[in-house]
């Protein structure tokens, strides 16, 4: 970020240094390389407020395992729509970073993304249904080919032993898995 004067001309002034901006603004240099950008930032650093890591939960959005995207209708069904939609846009910020990466604009992804398994964990009979309806729903679809569900208390122990400890090991529980999830660390 440059201390813009009154006599630069810029093209472009993106408000805030988040991943949104700094994205954008990857976009538009590479589509029109000759643009100028400015990017304004009111605090001393970028990727300080929600893209910050510590800020956020930290997992690649790709509707893996936030429960609210996947309904369940008045007649019981389960509508993916909406984690499909998620899972397609995180898809394409996957292949974005994949370019970037190529061109050497991402020296080391690895500092900024690694794959971590995604879990959703429910408690009680009704909950164990709607998550074996949900994971019949979404694994049946490419996007979420391979997640995993059980109802095991052990097998669920393998995945998250601190969640299963001293648990009572008649309580109704399910859990899914997918472990092509990611983990992000923003740190632009
Ligand atoms: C608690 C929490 C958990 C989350 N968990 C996840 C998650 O697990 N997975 C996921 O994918 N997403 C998650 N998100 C969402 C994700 O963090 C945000 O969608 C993303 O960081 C938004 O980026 P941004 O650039 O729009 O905003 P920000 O990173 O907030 O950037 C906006 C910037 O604009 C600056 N600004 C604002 N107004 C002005 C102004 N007038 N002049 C100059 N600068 C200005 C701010 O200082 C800030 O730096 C979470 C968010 C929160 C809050």
């Amino acid at each position: 970020m440059n201390e813009a004067t009154a006599e630069e001309e810029i093209d472009v002034a993106l408000i805030g240094a988040g991943i949104m901006s700094t994205t954008l603004g990857a976009f538009l240099k590479e589509l029109q390389p000759h643009l100028k950008l400015e990017i304004l930032e009111q605090l001393p650093g970028e990727a300080q407020e929600s893209s910050g890591a510590w800020n956020n939960a930290g997992t690649g959005h790709a509707a893996n395992c936030e429960l609210n995207y996947t309904p369940m209708g008045a007649d019981g069904s389960i509508d993916i729509a909406r984690a499909l939609e998620v899972n397609v846009e995180f898809d394409m910020s996957l292949q974005f970073w994949s370019y970037l990466v190529k061109k050497g604009a991402i020296p080391s992804p690895n500092e900024f993304i690694q794959p971590v398994p995604h879990m959703s964990f429910v408690i009680g009979e009704d909950n164990q249904a709607f998550l074996k309806k949900r994971h019949a729903a979404m694994s049946s679809h490419h996007c979420y080919h391979g997640q995993e569900y059980s109802e095991d208390h052990a097998k669920i122990a393998e995945w998250t032993p601190l969640i299963m400890e001293g648990r009572d090991p008649h309580q109704k529980v399910a859990a899914t898995r997918t472990l092509n999830g990611t983990l992000s660390l923003i740190h632009i």
